[in-house]
């Protein structure tokens, strides 16, 4: 099947880059949310991101008219009928998830495909609830969107072949790079990401160097554009935290033992630039 509509539920910064993403490429869009005041923000986003790239001269005018044309917004899920793929871009908490993917079961034909961006859900155990498990898949785009060439497609357990290789042909349409992942925790990226920043954490705990030379190491001898405790403070610490515990649990295996110091600097409220101050101080 070859995508050509989509439905994204969600209009936060995952769903309304994800939606002009699409848009911009030339689909159908319907973009959901719980209320008019959600979608209005994703639309102002789309539109101001969508004005950067004209200035950048990377899109047209008339083509960014285009894309704002192709995005329905709407709050009712009978919007989602007929569509040939939906992506859930909502909330990350497990019953605001399963509840969607009901409704969204519910409304849709058996052949639309239905995919999450969960970022730490089983897409296994989210598969299992759908009346056709293997239409169910994983796409798992990157922070913004719009810029991150990056797309893990995640295979459940159950995902079918055809529902597979539909998913990377539109990936692959919408400008995206996928590589393909067996459904695990933290998927491929974030379980090598985490492990790194949190071992930066008992590198720091140790003493063995500065925060600021700790990420200088990184940056100038393994080519990273920030450094690992830069980018903790960026995806908050509180975030790093809750992750490692994820896969400590999960694997069971010490090696994901989250840093004391993590641990400490969370307790302390000192989550990163979110709240001001993390490893570093932002004014
Ligand atoms: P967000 O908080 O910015 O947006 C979530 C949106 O979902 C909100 O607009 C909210 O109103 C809406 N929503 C909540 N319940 C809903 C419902 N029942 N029906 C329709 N809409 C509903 O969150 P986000 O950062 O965009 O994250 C969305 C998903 O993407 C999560 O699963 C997250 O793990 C994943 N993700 C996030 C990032 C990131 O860097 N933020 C990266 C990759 C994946």
């Amino acid at each position: 099947m070859k995508i050509q509509s989509v439905g994204v539920i969600g209009a936060g910064t995952m769903g309304n880059g994800i939606a002009q993403v699409c848009a911009v490429a030339g689909l159908e869009v319907v973009m959901l949310d719980i209320n008019d005041a959600a979608l209005e923000r994703g639309l102002s986003q789309i539109g101001k991101s969508l004005d950067r790239l004209v200035k950048k001269e990377t899109l047209s005018v008339a083509n960014k008219e285009a894309a704002l044309q192709r995005i329905r917004c709407s709050t009712s899920y009978g919007e989602l009928k007929g569509l040939n793929l939906v992506i859930e871009a909502a909330t990350e908490n497990q019953a605001v998830k399963v509840k969607i993917l009901h409704q969204v079961d519910e409304i849709v034909g058996n052949d639309t495909i239905i995919a999450s961006n969960t970022s730490s859900i089983s897409i296994t155990q989210l598969a299992a609830l759908d009346s056709n498990p293997a239409r169910f898949i994983g796409m798992h785009f990157f922070n913004p969107p719009p810029m991150m060439a990056l797309v893990e497609v995640i295979r459940g357990l159950q995902t079918s072949d055809a529902t597979h290789a539909a998913i990377i042909e539109m990936a692959q349409r919408i400008g995206k790079e996928p590589i393909t992942v067996k459904n695990s925790p933290g998927f491929v990226v974030n379980r090598i990401l985490l492990p790194m920043i949190n071992e930066a954490f008992f590198v720091l705990h140790e003493g063995l160097a500065s925060p600021e030379d700790i990420d200088a190491g990184m940056k100038l001898g393994c080519n990273q554009p920030i450094g690992p405790l830069a980018l903790a403070d960026l995806i908050g610490l509180d975030t790093c935290l809750a992750v490692m515990e994820v896969y400590f649990e999960s694997f069971s295996d010490s090696k994901y033992r989250p840093c004391p110091l993590l641990r400490e600097m969370v307790a302390a409220g000192y989550l990163g630039r979110k709240t001001g101050r993390g490893v570093f101080i932002y004014e």
